[in-house]
Formats: structure tokens, C-alpha cells, sequence
């Protein structure tokens, strides 16, 4: 048989069929050809996957390409991070400058990515026109014009009554409402957790509860309106097990964590380390450990980056002034691996499962599969090679992360996109012909 690229021996982990076995994977015209013991496939590329995890394309449900707005980053750019990250499609939020809050808007990102990204780009419109939480936004003419989800990400729906509204009005969409849960009152000028870290370098906390309160109010509101709702990076004790109570009365709620918050604490902060800023903020060990442990035990849905990356300029101020975020595509799958695989002996398969039907599952999609017909989007990882973290080497823009120096496994060896090589061996290439 003909191949496109046969992927040798590696370990074919499929969520979606409970397959986890040692198997040779031959791609053609796009599509998976065949899975086995292949013998007598002629194949223009061969990748030896020997010792590697074989999975479906990883999914993002959670990134700013920043486009349109500042140049800390672009839909090429950003893409260009995700393949070298190990992601065949990435969720763009629509918190640029201006919002994704139009149907002309959600057109300009799915063309821009048509000619510009090395990924999949999922556009995703906002809740409000503007995001300023007065008006719902063209949800209908949005989803029609290819938004997935909508999301005020960044500026947290305030007042509840639009909330309940975007979740009447999700059912009849059929997408997900994405809420940045945060009680702006409660933050009041925060800028890290509150705790020892902020007493100790003076910093404005962030109560937890500030994060809590509107985890809280959210579930409520979906369990009342039976509405779509998912949960962007969940951050502490409290909001996980309060999203496993809604779970008890029904409600059609799923939810994301962050890498950061999995594996990373506060600690980082120390010495005013602006590239440890972001929101959420970093918490203590106790909320880092019950984040980490919700992704292994499947409590939540997925892993998703929430990569939020800025140039080095912008990072380097001083603590008050720095913007929140962090530059995660590139780290994400091994910084997740690392924690969980390793540090709490996460099954493979579960890992995979996060990454894949996790967020499909979120986004209303057929799940990702390896079976012969599925399209060839296939990411590899390397679960042996330890390796630091280099920010200078990003392919993003945002090249700077608290997790710099950092000795990771797990990293992504392969992106494959529609059969072609988005990245080999850690080399990003254009796959578009
Ligand atoms: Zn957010």
C-alpha cells in the first residue's frame, strides 16, 4: 500500500476505541489508511516512533492568538506555537482588540487562519457586544459563521441575569457558554493569590473566594436553565469540588484546567517574578495538588493552555504594572505530563483522553479517533527525553515562562495535520500546500 507517512512502532493510544497497543499507522490523502502490523507500505516519510505515545491531533480549548490587536502575538504566529507544541487545532478567545463579537468579526479570524495559521484555528465569539456585558451578542448568526463557543474571557459576565439569558440562549445555539469566573469586587485590584506569598512581598491579594463566588453563581444558573455551560480554568479546591456538586443535579456543565495550575504554585512569585503573573493567579500547594489531581481522576474535561503570551517588554515591569499571562502552547503537554504522568502516575491513556474527547466532548464534537477513515490529525509524544524549558526558543512571540530552566518530559515530538507534518522532531514546518 501507498502512504503519506507511516508512523513506526509506536504506542497507538485511541480514547475513543480504549485501544492502547504497540502498532505501525500509515496516512494517505488525509486520512488514517490503516492500523497494524503494516508490512509492504511504501510511504514518502517514515517516522520511528519507537518508545513514543501515538495519539489523535491535541485540542485547545483555550488560547489568544491576540489577533486582531497587540503584536505580542498573531493567528501565524500563535499557530505556528501550537504544531510545536503537539496541538492540531487551537480555540482562539475572542478578547482581542477589537472583540470577536460579530458575525464579520468570526469571518475574518476563519479566513485570516485559512491562509495564515499551521493549525486548526476554532474561532470563538464573545457573550456581549463589546464584552461589556450590557448586550448579548449575534450568538445565532456567530455560531452560523463557524464560532464553537462563546466567551467574554478576561471580563467575566457580571451581571447574572445575562448570564442566565446566554445560557437560555446556548440550547438553542447548541455551543458552549465559556465564563472566566472572577467577581471583579472581590478581586478589587488584586494581583496574586492571597496568602503568605502576597503578605510576604506586599502584593494586593486575590481572595480564592473571588474565583469561588462566581463558579458558584455560574453552576446555579446552569443547573436552573438546564443552559450549556463550561468552566475556563478552574483554579482552586473549592471551585472543583463546587463544579462536582452541580454535577449532582444534572446540569450540562463541563470544565478546563490550566497547565500552570496543575503544576506550578505561588512559589514562583518570589523575587516579583512578572512571568509567574497571570489570571487566576498561581495558588498554594493544597489548590495545585486537588487542580492536578480533577485532570487525573477525570473530574474535569480537559487541559487547556489558556496561552496568553506578551513580548518581554511588556513582562518585565514592575509587579503592578505587568500584564497577567503566561506562554504556555509549548509547555503545556509536557509540563501536564510531567505532573501527572510522572508525578502522580496518570495512566497514558487518561493523559491522551484530556487533550482529545476531553475537549471534544466540550465542544459538542465527534471524538478524535485513530480508526481507519478518521482524518490524519495524529499528535506524538515522546514520553522519555528530559529537557528544559527554553523560552528563547518559542516559536511564539511570548518568549518568557516562569517555568524557564524547568527540567519537563512528555515533550510533543509530532504534530500532524491532515496527514502532513506540521512539526517533526521539534522542527515546525508549513504543512499548507
Ligand atoms: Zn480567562
Amino acid at each position: 500500500m501507498k502512504a503519506d507517512i507511516l508512523i513506526k512502532g509506536g504506542r497507538v493510544i485511541d480514547p475513543s476505541s480504549g485501544t492502547d497497543t504497540i502498532a505501525d499507522v500509515a496516512l494517505y490523502d488525509g486520512l488514517v489508511a490503516a492500523v497494524g502490523r503494516l508490512e509492504g507500505v511504501f510511504a514518502k516519510e517514515t517516522v520511528d516512533a519507537d518508545g513514543m505515545v501515538v495519539a489523535p491531533g491535541f485540542i485547545d480549548l483555550h488560547c489568544h492568538l491576540r489577533e486582531p490587536g497587540p503584536a505580542d502575538e498573531t493567528i501565524e504566529s500563535g499557530t505556528l506555537a501550537a504544531a510545536a507544541g503537539g496541538f492540531t487545532a487551537v480555540c482562539a478567545m475572542p478578547n482581542t482588540t477589537p472583540p470577536v463579537d460579530s458575525p464579520a468579526m468570526v469571518e475574518f479570524i476563519r479566513l485570516k487562519a485559512a491562509s495564515e495559521a499551521n493549525v486548526r484555528v476554532l474561532p470563538i465569539g464573545t457573550i456581549t457586544k463589546g464584552r461589556q456585558g450590557l448586550e448579548l451578542a449575534e450568538l445565532a448568526l456567530m455560531a452560523e459563521k463557524g464560532a464553537v463557543a462563546f466567551s467574554d474571557d478576561g471580563s467575566p459576565v457580571a451581571d447574572g441575569e445575562m448570564m442566565r439569558r446566554a445560557l437560555e440562549y446556548s440550547k438553542i445555539v447548541r455551543r458552549p457558554i465559556i465564563e472566566h469566573c472572577e467577581d471583579m469586587s472581590l478581586t478589587n485590584g488584586g494581583e496574586a493569590n492571597e496568602g503568605p506569598v502576597t503578605t510576604w512581598l506586599g502584593l494586593n491579594p486575590i481572595p480564592r473566594a473571588s474565583e469561588e463566588c462566581m463558579v458558584a453563581r455560574n453552576l446555579v444558573l446552569a443547573i436552573r436553565t438546564r443552559g450549556r455551560l463550561h468552566l475556563a480554568h478552574l483554579s482552586t479546591e473549592l471551585s472543583i469540588s463546587l463544579f462536582n456538586w452541580a454535577k449532582g443535579y444534572g446540569a450540562d456543565i463541563t470544565a478546563e484546567v490550566a497547565p500552570h495550575h496543575l503544576a506550578l504554585t505561588e512559589a514562583l512569585l518570589a523575587g516579583y517574578e512578572t512571568y509567574a503573573k497571570v489570571n487566576p493567579p498561581l495558588r498554594g500547594e493544597e489548590d495545585r495538588a486537588a487542580v492536578a489531581l480533577a485532570a487525573k481522576n477525570g473530574l474535569i474535561d480537559a487541559i487547556a493552555t489558556d496561552h496568553a503570551p506578551w513580548s518581554d517588554e511588556k513582562k518585565k515591569k514592575e509587579f503592578k504594572s505587568a500584564p497577567n499571562g503566561i506562554s504556555g502552547l509549548e509547555t503545556a503537554v509536557a509540563m501536564s505530563w510531567t505532573a501527572l504522568v510522572n508525578g502522580l502516575g496518570m495512566a497514558p491513556s487518561d493523559f491522551v483522553a484530556r487533550f482529545t474527547t476531553g475537549p471534544a466532548r466540550v465542544l459538542g464534537f465527534a471524538p478524535p479517533s485513530l480508526s481507519e477513515g478518521s482524518a490524519a490529525d495524529i499528535t506524538i509524544i515522546d514520553p522519555k527525553t528530559v529537557r528544559a524549558v527554553e523560552p528563547m526558543d518559542f516559536a511564539s512571540r511570548g518568549k518568557n515562562s516562569p517555568a524557564g530552566g524547568m527540567q519537563l518530559s512528555g515533550w510533543p515530538r509530532a504534530t500532524i495535520i491532515s496527514g502532513r507534518a506540521a512539526m517533526l522532531d521539534g522542527v515546525v514546518r508549513r504543512w499548507r500546500v
